[in-house]
């Protein structure tokens, strides 16, 4: 099937589209430098950068894929989660295409559409598959029996999202809105055993009672305290250290988790998506803890990590190819859509 995805969750307007599990183009249109003065997305700015970017998004990836918008047998639109303002822009022109051409839509879970995109990576997903989730709003570890209708949450963080520790530390330290690729980046150059910060929920009764379950703030905080700490004493701060520090403590616990789910349900695979799923240390962290245990990671390339219209367009196109019922034409959107629910 031809499906043509629209993705409007947060600040990047993402047009893909997806020919079966083969990509014909990812088109995406960031309202990010608006928002960076501000030091986080502020939504009515993103609707508005949404409303004008839409039609000239769709355009371009149909120019660019060399497709007629009637030669699509579906469209598909992340109906949430995500920002309420931001959601009903892309659902709105969803459906006036869908009412327009008379094709099917598809409203799609966000975060499954961060599982599905890896399908126009590396083929269709084993079922099951074990997903770990590692977003700016979610950090999740899924089990996923069929991304079309079934993923089950075996745990997720009790406070903030991996993303969302990233992007915060990053401006305790000084580096530019969003923080998560610059704390990737200056860690390259520090001492990742510098300094020994803590992992939260792996211990004791907390590992018992929240085994699939994942606590950022605790870590976020140390951080600050430390930097606030070496601050005040005048000394200055080794931001490549506190950075590489910081990073290991997350990807330290991500992989060990996802591995250890992967090996108590007998599961052989296991995919990273979202945007850290971006992360060079998580990608290489979780390579070698694969290898070593056997199981087969997939990671999606960089780019279909973070937000784009290409991973709802592959959802979308595997709900169609799996013989999935459309939505229906009025569907809503739903800002805090749960991660277990695939369709809207
Ligand atoms: P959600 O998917 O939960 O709705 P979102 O769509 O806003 O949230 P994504 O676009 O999936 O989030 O991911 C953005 C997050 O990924 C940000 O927090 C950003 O800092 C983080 N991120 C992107 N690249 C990297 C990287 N290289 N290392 C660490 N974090 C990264
Ligand atoms: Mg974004
Ligand atoms: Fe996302």
């Amino acid at each position: 099937p031809l499906v043509l995805g629209i993705e409007t969750s947060c600040d990047e307007t993402g047009v893909g589209i997806v020919r079966g599990q083969t990509l014909l183009v990812d088109t995406v249109a960031s309202s990010v430098e608006e928002h960076a003065r501000f030091g986080g997305v502020v939504p009515e700015v993103a609707s508005r950068a949404h409303l004008e970017a839409m039609v000239p998004t769709i355009e371009r990836a149909c120019r660019e894929a060399g497709v007629q918008l009637r030669d699509l047998d579906a469209i598909s639109v992340t109906s949430g989660p995500g920002l309420a303002g931001a959601l009903l822009v892309g659902v709105a022109s969803a459906k006036a295409l869908a009412l327009a051409l008379g094709k099917p839509i598809y409203g799609v879970n966000h975060l499954a559409s961060h599982v599905a995109v890896d399908i126009v990576e590396h083929g269709p997903l084993p079922e099951p598959t074990m997903a770990m989730l590692v977003s700016g709003g979610h950090s999740s570890l899924l089990l996923v029996p069929d991304v079309t209708n079934d993923v089950r949450s075996l745990g997720s963080t009790m406070d903030d999202a991996a993303g969302e520790a990233f992007d915060k530390v990053a401006r305790v330290l000084g580096l530019p809105f969003p923080g998560g690729p610059h704390v990737d980046r200056a860690a390259r150059e520090g001492n990742r055993i510098a300094i020994d910060f803590p992992r939260g929920l792996t211990t004791g009764r907390d590992m018992e009672r929240h085994r699939f379950d994942f606590s950022f703030s605790g870590l976020k905080t140390a951080v600050a305290r430390w930097v606030e700490t070496r601050q005040r004493a005048g000394e200055t701060v080794p931001v490549a250290d506190v950075a590489a520090s910081f990073q290991e403590a997350v990807v330290d616990v991500l992989t060990r988790k996802a591995l250890l789910a992967c090996k108590e349900h007998d599961v052989e695979h296991l995919l990273i998506g979202g945007g850290v799923a971006a992360n060079s240390r998580l990608r290489a962290l979780a390579q070698e803890r694969c290898d070593k245990a056997g199981v087969n990671l997939r990671v999606p390339r960089p780019g279909l990590c973070t937000d784009n219209g290409a991973m709802v367009a592959a959802l979308g196109a595997q709900m169609v190819a799996k013989g999935r019922e459309p939505s229906d034409l009025g569907l809503p959107t739903d800002s805090s859509m749960p991660v277990t629910l695939v369709q809207a």
